[in-house]
């Protein structure tokens, strides 16, 4: 897996994971046509999610894989 880098500090983001109060993980969803990756997700296809946190500013990214 790349590095993945804050925008405004710079530093390197670390792996968090991301769940709702019940403990479920968050997914992303579409549900319409879209261009790159998005396009090639069915409707009401879910792609799991991977969240980043700066260290620093705690600012939260979230990236899906977009080779699969
Ligand atoms: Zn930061």
């Amino acid at each position: 897996m790349r590095e993945r880098r804050c925008p405004d500090c710079g530093v390197g983001l670390r792996a968090v994971e991301l769940v709702t109060s019940e403990g479920f993980s968050t997914k992303v969803r579409t549900g319409e046509k879209r261009e790159g990756w998005l396009g090639k997700l069915g409707v009401g296809e879910t792609r799991d999610v991977e969240t980043f946190a700066c260290p620093e500013c705690g600012l939260l990214r979230q990236y899906v894989d977009p080779d699969f």
